[in-house]
């Protein structure tokens, strides 16, 4: 079979979250598999430092507006574990500081660019080879869905062409003012509750929802959460009109890139039945947060985060007095939202021996954190799938979560210690509080602590199980479509 992945993110190229992760690791499960895959990706400045003279495939892509064209290029990011990489090159909307936004807001043409972005990839697969399916990822996206639909409906070589939305993260809709559908070139008609429009904005999210042969999200339990007004942020009725096509996939681990018996990144390697290496990437990542004299009984919990409204900070934020109260040190990494970094550098300020913040994107100090804390924390307001809890896993750093979503699925707290984790419920910081004192408690037990670390480290979280899922999907909604 041959799929076509069209997304804003993939790591190593442009990564702000999980997305850039999972549209990394699928395809290289599909190919293994025996599929055919390609991903596009806009040529952001950062992709264009990493591939600067990446070949020409396709000189000029006419893109159309209401009164110009832009023209883009087609660029051969090569193929690495047999995925092939197409970049999108249009310097004047992609060529830029960040890919989505300044610390103080989102790109203003925001939906040019990603409408752009989603046309160029349809006209470039006509040329380069249309494939069986198009998967497509979050509103950036979602409008591939759209438009094949819509005004490429009488395409003959795109109408029996199946398209499948992946939601990572329904908190980010990409909605616009009504008279983007015009600057799209999209009909009218279209601007409608049951279609496009939400809120007297254009939707590009529920668009995909809308369109898409099939919907699949990050995990089981999110798949019902986004159903409810709690957690479908307005999408909840569409997504219920569209409930027999949703998918929950969990998200699978690269164990390539993330296990800490052949990490590159870390001070030394580690596993389940070899253990001694982690003190020494647990005193490494001290060092790199500038902790002198912590010793073994204190617990030193991780947290590598976007800094956003979502990822449940706040709860931190109200337990912080009496937290460091505890024989704990707490080492953060993220970047993100302004208000968060400022908050965050705060609480770090007030209590210098206790906790440290460092703001920035860091891939190699995200492993360090993981390798060398005992604890990772995740109170997340809600969590689509989490991929950071299940690295945890695997490098023995236990996790305290929020029971939502991917955490609620991967994380397992027993009454008697005999799960992978703890996790509380609830918007509730008292709650937060009480389970880290009950990792606590437990961390004070070697034994059974070590159990717990190793229990977590041989579980398989591998994309084996999630890519054949995926391949279920493409399959029904390719035969739905012939
Ligand atoms: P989300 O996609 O909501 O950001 P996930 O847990 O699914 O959350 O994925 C986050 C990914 O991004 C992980 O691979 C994590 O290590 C990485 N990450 C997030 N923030 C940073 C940062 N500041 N520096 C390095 N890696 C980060």
């Amino acid at each position: 079979m041959e799929i076509v992945f069209a997304a804003s993110e993939c790591a190593p190229w442009a990564k702000t979250g999980g997305l850039a992760d999972v549209v990394s690791a699928l395809p290289k499960t599909l190919v293994k598999m025996g599929h055919k895959v390609s991903v596009f990706l806009p040529y952001y400045r950062q992709v264009a430092k990493l591939a600067p003279n990446a070949p020409v495939v396709l000189p000029s892509v006419t893109v159309p507006f209401p009164s110009y064209n832009r023209f883009v290029r087609i660029l051969d990011g090569g193929a690495a574990e047999g995925v092939k990489m197409y970049f999108v090159d249009c310097p004047e909307l992609f060529d830029r500081e960040s890919f989505y936004a300044t610390p103080s807001g989102d790109y203003p043409d925001n939906a040019e660019r990603f409408g752009l972005l989603s046309r160029a990839i349809i006209e470039a697969t006509k040329v380069l080879g249309v494939p069986d399916v198009y998967h497509v990822h979050d509103w950036q996206t979602a409008m591939l869905a759209v438009m094949l639909r819509s005004v490429y409906y009488f395409d003959p070589v795109l109408r029996h062409i199946p398209a499948v939305l992946t939601i990572h993260n329904a908190g980010y809709q990409g909605a616009f003012p009504p008279q983007t559908m015009e600057k799209l070139l999209l009909p009218w008609e279209m601007f409608t509750f049951d279609k496009l429009e939400q809120n007297d904005t254009l939707n590009f999210l529920k668009g995909g929802i809308v369109y898409a042969d099939a919907i699949t999200t990050v995990s089981r339990t999110y798949a019902e959460e986004i159903k409810t007004a709690e957690f479908g942020n307005g999408l909840e009725g569409t997504l219920q009109r569209r409930s027999g096509d949703l998918f929950g996939i969990l998200n699978g681990v690269d164990y390539e890139e993330w296990d800490p018996s052949v990490d590159p990144h870390i001070a030394a390697h580690y596993s389940a039945e070899k253990l001694e290496g982690k003190k020494e990437c647990r005193r490494d990542l001290l060092h790199a947060f500038g902790f002198g004299g912590i010793g073994e009984q204190t617990a030193v919990i991780g947290v590598v985060s976007r800094f956003a409204t979502q990822k449940g900070f706040d709860f931190i934020v109200d337990i912080i007095d009496r937290l460091a109260q505890e024989d704990v040190v707490l080492v953060m990494l993220g970047n993100g939202e302004e208000y968060y970094e400022r908050l965050l550098m705060e609480v770090a300020e007030r209590f210098p021996a206790k906790v440290r913040v460092q703001v920035k994107f860091d891939n190699v100090l995200a492993h360090k954190i993981e390798a060398g804390s005992d604890m990772f924390l995740m109170p997340s307001r809600y969590e689509p799938g989490g991929l950071n809890q299940i690295y945890s896993l695997r490098y023995g750093t236990v996790p305290i979560v929020r029971a939502t979503g991917g955490l609620e699925d991967t994380i397992d707290e027993q009454p008697n210690g005999g799960g992978n984790g703890f996790k509380f419920r609830g918007y509730d910081s008292e709650a937060l509080l009480e389970a880290i004192r009950r990792a606590l408690a437990a961390f004070r037990n070697k034994d059974e602590w070590t159990a717990m670390m190793r229990r977590g480290m041989v579980e398989d979280f591998s994309w084996n199980k999630p890519a054949a899922e995926y391949v279920k999907v493409y399959e029904r909604v390719i035969q739905n479509r012939s």
